[in-house]
């Protein structure tokens, strides 16, 4: 296989894959965590839990193994995974997870912008 060969089979595949994500309402394929855009590092992410809710988020590989590794750190599920509480407590301990996995992404947005400003970079620009 040529190196085009390759480019084209990656494109196929990203093209299958925004295809996936948009037939289950993703349109903006972003991770949630990090500013990861290529499609082919994405997967499904269920917030509460595949069990407990049908609801999903898109991630990087990446994000989502820190993720999972955090989920499986978490209680126990109880005899009804789809109880509302149980539902809303996965919901709760997933968004905590994924603000400390943002916590990294949103300190290195933050040092480049200030360093971009040290630099002279956004003077001439306001909020007004
Ligand atoms: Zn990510």
């Amino acid at each position: 296989m040529t190196d085009l060969d390759y480019d084209l089979h990656c494109d196929a595949e990203r093209a299958k894959k925004r295809q996936k994500f948009e037939a289950a309402g993703h349109f903006v394929h972003v991770c949630v965590c990090c500013p990861q855009d290529d499609v082919l590092c994405l997967t499904f992410e269920h917030p509460a839990g595949k069990n407990s809710d049908d609801t999903t988020l898109l991630v990087c590989m990446n994000c989502k193994a820190l993720r999972d590794c955090l989920q499986r750190a978490e209680p126990s599920p109880s005899p009804n995974p789809r109880n509302v509480f149980e539902v809303i407590g996965r919901w709760l301990l997933s968004m905590a997870g994924y603000f400390g996995i943002l916590m990294s992404t949103l300190r290195g947005f933050g040092d480049f912008l200030i360093n971009l400003a040290k630099d002279g970079y956004g003077d001439d620009l306001s909020f007004v």
